[in-house]
């Protein structure tokens, strides 16, 4: 990344969270040229951005008060509040500083029910949201080439749109606020059963005495294929744990789409057994490796 200060045509942006996820992608909206303010809780992180020419704000209402469309992507729903509505210090919340008109984006997989509620508290006040989650792991990230399911009004979706597609391949609204969270709860499930079920297969080819990464290579290319198998599956069996998505956030995930799929009166059943699965990798200690840590839960390794 090269240091700018950003073109002056373009609407100033801010970013609040810049963990595994938004630090590559703050940092290609830098890279775009538009002016960039970030807010980060340990401000350690906020290092390489500012080398390379993002203002560093104190709170995630300074964020707010120097930017036209402000993107948060932080943990969990209660995270989320924090940042925008304001937790135990309110005065420093997004929504003490963002200005009637502008925008917020929420890049973070929170509950659906969540993204609602700060969509109206924030439409008081004439500040537009959007729910904004997005798919591809850190990879996906840093090569700018994630999935984002959009969430809110259309016209402000479309005003967002060449900044969102700085960060994605596939950029899609899905429905009013509430729908890009309901969208991401949907992805969840997916990819946790998918690495449940490369877990299982990992664990019979060892116990078979097969190669593990020879049988990987067969079943990825052919009908069984999955991005797990192709993406994650081998690091497992390098014994490769460190994180791209950590095990307790997906454990979160599946708690969100449990409790959304609860609130509709509909039984997730095989989901259930992925959440027994990631609570159990949790409390064996591992939540902050990465999900493919999965194979940890499963037989002989
Ligand atoms: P991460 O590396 O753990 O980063 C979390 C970020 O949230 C950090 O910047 C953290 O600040 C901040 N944060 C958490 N709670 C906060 C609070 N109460 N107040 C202020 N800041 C807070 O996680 P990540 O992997 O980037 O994930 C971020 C979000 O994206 C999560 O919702 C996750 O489910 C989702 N997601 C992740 C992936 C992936 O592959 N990693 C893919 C798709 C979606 P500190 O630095 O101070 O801890």
């Amino acid at each position: 990344m090269k240091p700018s200060n950003g073109n002056s045509s373009l609407p100033r942006v801010g970013y609040v969270g810049l963990g595994i996820m938004g630090r590559p992608m703050a940092g290609h909206l830098l890279s775009a040229g538009y002016p960039l303010t970030v807010f980060n809780r340990t401000r350690a992180k906020t290092a390489l951005l500012a080398a390379a020419g993002a203002r560093v704000a104190d709170s995630p209402r300074a964020v707010a008060e120097a930017s036209d469309i402000i993107f948060t992507n932080v943990t969990d729903s209660p995270d989320l509040e924090a940042v925008i509505l304001g937790g135990a210090d309110k005065a420093a919340s997004i929504i003490e500083g963002a200005r009637s008109g502008s925008i917020v984006v929420d890049n973070s997989t929170v509950a659906p029910a969540t993204a609602t509620r700060i969509a109206a508290l924030l439409e008081k006040k004439g500040v537009h949201f959007l729910d904004a989650p997005v798919t591809g792991g850190e990879k996906g990230a840093v090569e700018a080439t994630l999935a984002i399911m959009v969430g809110g009004d259309e016209k402000v979706f479309q005003r967002t749109l060449p900044l969102l597609q700085r960060l994605g391949k596939t950029v899609l609204h899905v429905g009013p606020n509430g729908a890009g969270q309901m969208t991401k709860a949907i992805n969840q499930i997916l990819g946790a059963i998918h690495l449940c079920a490369m877990a299982e297969a990992i664990a019979l080819a060892k116990a078979a005495g097969l190669d593990p990464e020879k049988t990987r290579q067969i079943v990825a290319n052919g009908a069984a294929g999955s991005w797990m198998l192709t993406n994650l599956a081998p690091r497992a069996i390098a014994g490769d744990f460190r994180p791209g998505f950590k095990a307790g956030l997906q454990n979160k995930d599946l708690r969100i789409a449990l409790e959304a799929a609860a609130q509709l009166g509909l039984d997730l059943p095989i989901t259930q057994l992925a959440r027994r699965d990631f609570q159990r990798l949790v409390d064996m200690g591992c939540g902050d490796e990465g999900t493919q840590a999965i194979v940890k839960t499963r037989g002989k390794q």
